[in-house]
């Protein structure tokens, strides 16, 4: 009886080593699976004409997989709108005659830009098309002052509309161009699908188009506003969560001609450069009107920019523009809201605009 006792006994105590090896394994594949959890997963890609990242939270196969999704829906949009793919809806909209049937998200998306285009008085006008046709940034091709006055007689908002899926043209010569407002439309969608599949803690960065949704560790972002005078550094900073943060410059797409910047943000009144502004950003809910928004707000300088911004409850912008050589910043009225820090102390604040 007592051997026996003592064998169980034996027994009893080689379980609980069994068991105590077994929690500690155990606990050491919970922590590991936590950990990797709460690292963050990072992919950066070239899509849309420039890096896209998406950041989720937890480094796990099924984030792998929502982030291949993400972009798979970017290249689908990217090939629907883009004018680099000749079967694009955008370039079967170009090549058409005086109507054509257009599809629900092109519906969508003239809409959002022919609003824009009225709010801002046609500085946002993607009928501009025909005279970005006519610049040439890589090989710096800047047209003539006769080409671009040719080219002006079939820019105007006004020279297209839609009545529910039918696009009209005032003339088949009139060509569009989304690059203003695009990308913006496509980071929207991504974040539609991010939180469809229930993330909650995403950014997507699209070449300055941003959307962050919430930091899990610190709630907020804090996001890094591009200088536009130096490629390495920053201007200033914001913190943020759930909103979009749209940055257009004239640094992007830009060749030196005779001392003077020919860029790629065309004021649709004179098919030359806008010269009012050197970098917008505007922080929005919404990154499609934000990405327009942008867009516009350089064509029309700090004053009218400014003016508009602050007659609008959810949208704030900065506005970084240069006078007599000096680099200059005004925002709207909220835009401290996000925790604005100026890195570029040599900026001035130019509060008589406000
Ligand atoms: P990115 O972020 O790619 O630099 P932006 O949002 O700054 O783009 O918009 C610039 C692009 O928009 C140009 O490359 C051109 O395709 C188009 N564009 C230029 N000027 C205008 C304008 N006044 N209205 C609408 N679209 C424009
Ligand atoms: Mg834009």
């Amino acid at each position: 009886m007592s051997w026996l006792c003592a064998f169980s006994s034996l027994i009893m105590k080689r379980k609980i080593i069994q068991i105590g090896f077994l929690i500690i394994l155990l606990l050491v594949i919970y922590v590991r699976i936590s950990h990797e959890k709460s690292k963050p997963l990072k992919e950066t890609r070239l899509a849309l004409g420039t890096f896209v990242t998406i950041d989720i939270q937890g480094k796990n196969r099924q984030n792998r997989e929502i982030i291949d999704s993400v972009f798979s829906i970017i290249q689908i949009y990217e090939k629907q709108f883009s004018l680099t793919y000749p079967k694009s809806e955008t370039n079967r909209i170009n090549n058409s005659e005086n109507s054509i049937l257009i599809s629900e998200d092109m519906q969508d998306i003239l809409t959002i830009s022919n609003q824009i285009s009225n709010e801002t008085e046609g500085a946002f006008d993607i009928t501009v098309g025909k005279i970005i046709n006519l610049y040439d940034f890589v090989d710096e091709v800047m047209p003539t002052q006769a080409e671009i006055d040719s080219a002006l007689v079939y820019v105007g908002y006004k020279k297209i509309s839609c009545i529910d899926s039918e696009l009209f043209k005032d003339d088949p010569t009139i060509f569009i161009d989304l690059g203003g407002i695009a990308k913006g439309f496509i980071v929207d969608k991504a974040v539609a699908y991010l939180k469809e599949k229930g993330i909650t803690n995403s950014a997507i960065n699209a070449g300055g188009d941003l959307f962050v949704m919430q930091n899990p560790e610190t709630d907020v972002w804090k996001v890094g506003i591009q200088h536009p005078r130096n490629p390495s550094a920053l201007f200033g900073s914001v913190e943020v969560r759930d909103i979009a943060v749209v940055t257009s410059g004239d640094y992007e797409q830009f060749f030196m001609k005779d001392g003077k910047r020919i860029h790629h943000i065309i004021d649709p009144q004179t098919g030359f450069p806008s010269y009012n502004s050197i970098s917008v950003t505007v922080i929005a809910p919404n990154t499609t009107i934000a990405d327009a928004l942008c867009t516009a707000l350089f064509v029309m300088g700090p004053e009218k920019a400014i003016k508009l911004v602050n007659h609008k409850n959810d949208i704030e912008a900065l506005i970084v523009f240069e006078n007599n050589g000096e680099l200059c910043y005004v925002f709207s009225n909220n835009f401290d809201k996000y925790k604005f820090t100026l890195i570029d102390s040599t900026a001035q604040f130019r509060k008589d605009i406000q």
